[in-house]
């Protein structure tokens, strides 16, 4: 991989941009890099190229074992980066190296997964009542898929849908985040060498309102997969009533974490702790309410505020550092308005609520609310920042309801020694992941995807790779 990484790449080429914008560094506030800014235009092209790939050429041809042996190589040849994509991610978000690179490692193990399975989804025959005609169900690739990443987690969130919709033959036009694009925009340099055919996979930045609204609106669309958040989201269902594009959205979440009497206090801590403060709290499945039953409540925030404060915050490119600042300034501005409306309400600070004094960076200290009352703003919004909220409850049922009290339905963990209460919990709660003693666990094998304003459809698993698919009936006379 090269330095000159930040172009866009179209139809097997790296463009020269006829635009471009700063890049700013969250540890600093500086600008460090300039972007491609792709124009109405260059979506236009990219598409076509999609378009033609999927139409003619190699790709249309290639077996399905062929092409899962590209994703393979993909995949390897992530894994072989990783070192240099995880310092891209970490220089462009703010996001700790620690943690991009442990995301990373698993990054290429998607594409490895996806391109296994690229061979092994099949069609169907149907016995119909009917001698002399044979039908048969085929499964073709759906078109062309416009793909629409956040800042956060993007070669992660970009593998999710690149693997399922490259192995059911697609092709994609992937439309990197604004804020940090670098490592998908390096990421482009590996498909190019995994020796994809021009046109299969086409990647670009730009803005939201510009390009991203082109993207998804465009007539050669026939699939748009899309993670960020509501708002953006329904401004896309919007852009796909032009195409009629099938949409999946993977959108925000206020992720409840239930915390019972009975529970492993210490390990429900340190899970707690890392579901909130892990990538500074921006990450979609972030344990934002904290329900914790009122016999343990003193002791659990005594032993929370402690972890909290022991979090060691700093250069995001030190492997020491356990929590970086915040990709933006617009989020943390946004960070400190909800707390301080929050704290105005009637909330009380544990901890934090302050940003450390780290030079020019977006940094906010880790913060915990003792929130009381289930209507003030840092409960009901989603703040994808490091802000747990904290209520009490006494009975099961009570957990219960604070739990699906929420419009979102995205992730939720339950900390409990019986064994019927935890069935129970995760039988009831309203999200598409329950974690029981555990949080933040993924697999490639496993369906992941939120209830209500959480999103629409499933990523992961078996089942994605038919979402990219279309049905044929093919009815022979015999
Ligand atoms: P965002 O919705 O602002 O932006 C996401 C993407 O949409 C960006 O690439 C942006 O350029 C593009 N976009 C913006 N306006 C558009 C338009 N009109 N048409 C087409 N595209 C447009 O999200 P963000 O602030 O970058 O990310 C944070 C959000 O993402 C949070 O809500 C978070 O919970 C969510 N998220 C969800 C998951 C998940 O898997 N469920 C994972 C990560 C993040």
């Amino acid at each position: 991989m090269t330095d000159a990484l930040f172009r866009n790449f179209i139809d097997g080429r790296f463009d020269e941009p006829s635009a471009s914008f700063d890049s700013v560094d969250p540890s600093t506030g500086a600008p460090w890099a300039k972007m491609p800014a792709a124009s109405e235009a260059d979506v236009d092209r990219a598409v076509e190229a999609a378009h033609r790939a999927l139409r003619s050429g190699p790709w249309r041809t290639m077996t399905a074992t062929a092409r899962g042996k590209l994703l393979v190589k993909l995949g390897d040849l992530v894994a072989a980066n990783a070192g240099r994509l995880a310092e891209l991610e970490t220089r462009d978000t703010g996001k700790i190296i620690r943690e991009t690179r442990a995301q990373i490692a698993y990054v290429g193990d998607y594409y490895r997964y996806y391109g296994g399975l690229a061979d092994k989804h099949e069609g169907a025959h149907v016995p119909i009542d009917k001698a002399d005609l044979d039908v048969t169900i085929r499964r073709e690739p759906i078109g062309v898929v416009a793909a629409v990443v956040p800042w956060n987690s993007q070669l992660f969130l970009s593998a999710v849908k690149l693997g399922p919709a490259l192995a059911a033959g697609c092709t994609v036009v992937l439309k990197a985040s604004e804020d940090g694009p670098a490592p998908l925009l390096a990421f482009a340099e590996l498909v190019h060498e995994a020796g994809f055919p021009a046109g299969t996979v086409n990647i670009l930045t730009g803005f939201g309102q510009e390009c991203g609204r082109r993207l998804t609106s465009h007539p050669l669309v026939s699939r748009v997969a899309f993670t960020g958040g509501p708002s953006t989201a329904r401004a896309i269902v919007r852009n796909t009533a032009e195409n009629l594009a099938h949409t999946t959205l993977e959108l925000g979440g206020k992720s409840p974490v239930v915390v019972f009497a009975d529970a492993d206090l210490d390990s429900a801590a340190n899970a707690v702790v890392a579901g909130i403060f892990a990538a500074t709290g921006q990450s979609c499945v972030a344990g934002s309410r904290l329900l914790i039953e009122r016999s343990v409540r003193q002791e659990f925030l005594g032993r929370l505020k402690r972890k909290a404060e022991a979090i060691r915050i700093g250069d995001p490119q030190d492997p020491a550092t356990e929590m970086g600042p915040l990709a933006t300034q617009r989020q943390r501005d946004w960070i400190e308005k909800v707390v301080a409306e929050s704290l105005a309400a009637g909330g009380t600070l544990v901890t934090g609520g302050a940003r450390p004094e780290i030079g020019a960076g977006f940094y906010y200290a880790p913060t915990i609310i003792d929130a009381g009352n289930a209507s003030l703003p840092c409960v009901r919004e989603e703040l994808f920042g490091p802000v747990l909220s904290v209520l009490a409850f006494d009975t099961e049922a009570e957990a219960l309801a604070l739990a699906n009290d929420t419009p979102f339905g995205l992730a939720s963990g339950v900390f409990t020694s019986n064994l019927g209460k935890a069935h129970r919990m995760a039988r009831d709660i309203h999200a598409g992941v329950v974690w029981v003693n555990t949080y933040r666990a993924v697999s490639p094998l496993v369906p992941f995807g939120g209830y209500g304003l959480s999103g629409l459809g499933r990523e992961g698993g078996l089942d994605a790779i038919r979402d990219y698919t279309r049905s044929k009936s093919v009815w022979i006379k015999t």
